[in-house]
């Protein structure tokens, strides 16, 4: 395993109609050996940019980006081959050549790196093994469900023994259950082959579920970065406070929903989602928010969780309009994200 470095980097993008977009501005983060760690951020926040520097295939415009000892950013011709070497990858929409069989897919990086024929042998066998698809050696991607185009995703990125797995939205265009096998496949090859795992994703479900650490960028900085459970039970920052609102799915009942209005109604109430994270009880709080402000409170529907022993979850309220911002700006002083849904009259 190695560790990856980001130190201070910036990376600018000219625009095509002029200008510059700064897709990165002073980025530090150091990736532990061995850890499973998390990119979360809305589209556009430069997850990608991030991703790709540590295989070289952006270079920052200042500062540096360390692959272990080795400086990415400025490596070159043969240097830069070992880092790639070093470095596997999977991506959103597999990337795999119709034209060959998984076992072609995967020998591949080995073809490239002029490795021997027999040896090329050996090791696809192994990998197949490894992703469980020795039955499939033979099919084209063409005959393959989504999880298995994965799979060969996964072990194409491995043939090359890196130090390092990256991960570009692997599990986005799977469903539910797929995404739970290729996450535990990801985790076992973590642990079995001690290798760096650095994954972007814009969903928390996938940073709870397979992450050990989680970096939070928005803007093209980050805006918070530290163990997932840390991070789950008292995020810092808004934006990380707004992805952890979508993980716990909660739903309005039906005869609410119905009735849900843009705009307030003369005397109508606001619904509102409370997320809450593991430091708070969040019914004292709502009593709370009742006993100092007077502010009666409606809870219509919830759903928690837990990470290690703490709650957190969400839970969807009405409470009078008029009185809205201020049990919002309350509840926000005490660490709970709100977000508006609508009204009813
Ligand atoms: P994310 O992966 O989080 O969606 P990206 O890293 O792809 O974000 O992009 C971050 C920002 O940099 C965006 O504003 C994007 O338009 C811009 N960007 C990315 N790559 C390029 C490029 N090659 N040329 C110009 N702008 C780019």
């Amino acid at each position: 395993a190695a560790s990856i470095s980001f130190e201070a980097v910036g990376k600018a993008f000219a625009k095509p109609g002029g200008g510059t977009v700064h897709a990165l501005e002073d980025v530090s983060l150091r990736v532990e050996p061995g850890s499973i760690t998390g990119i979360i951020g809305r589209s556009g926040a430069g997850k990608s940019t991030l991703l790709r520097m540590v295989n070289g295939l952006e270079r920052p415009t200042s500062g540096r980006v360390l692959l272990g000892a080795h400086d990415v950013g400025t490596a070159r011709g043969r240097a830069l081959r070992d880092i790639r070497r070093d470095v596997g990858m999977i991506f959103q929409h597999f990337n795999l050549l119709a034209s060959r069989t998984v076992a072609g897919n995967i020998a591949m990086p080995l073809e490239i790196a002029g490795v021997a024929k027999s040896e090329i042998t050996a090791r696809v066998a192994e990998l197949v093994e490894r992703v469980g698809l020795s039955q499939q050696a033979n099919r084209y991607p063409a005959e393959l469900s989504g999880g298995q185009k994965q799979r060969v995703g996964i072990a194409r990125a491995l043939a090359t023994k890196p130090k390092v797995l990256l991960s570009d939205e692997a599990t986005s265009a799977l469903d539910p259950e797929t995404t739970q096998t290729v996450l535990s496949l990801l985790k076992d090859i973590n642990r079995d082959l001690g290798l760096t795992v650095l994954l972007i994703t814009h969903e928390m479900a996938v940073v709870r579920d397979i992450a050990s650490h989680v970096a939070v960028i928005d803007g093209g900085r980050i805006v918070e970065h530290g163990p997932t459970h840390d991070v789950f039970i008292a995020p810092k920052h808004a934006t990380t406070r707004s992805f952890l609102s979508g993980v716990t799915g909660v739903k309005l009942p039906a005869f609410v929903k119905s009735r849900l209005q843009n705009t307030p109604s003369e005397g109508g109430e606001e619904v509102i989602r409370v997320t809450f994270f593991g430091q708070h009880a969040t019914d004292p709080m709502l009593a709370k928010l009742t006993g100092e402000l007077g502010i009666e409170v409606n809870i219509l529907a919830g759903a928690v969780e837990e990470i290690g022993s703490h709650p957190f979850g969400n839970l969807l309220v009405s409470l009078p309009a008029a009185r809205g911002e201020e049990a919002r700006r309350y509840l926000q002083d005490h660490n709970l994200n709100t977000e508006v849904l609508g009204y009813v009259g």
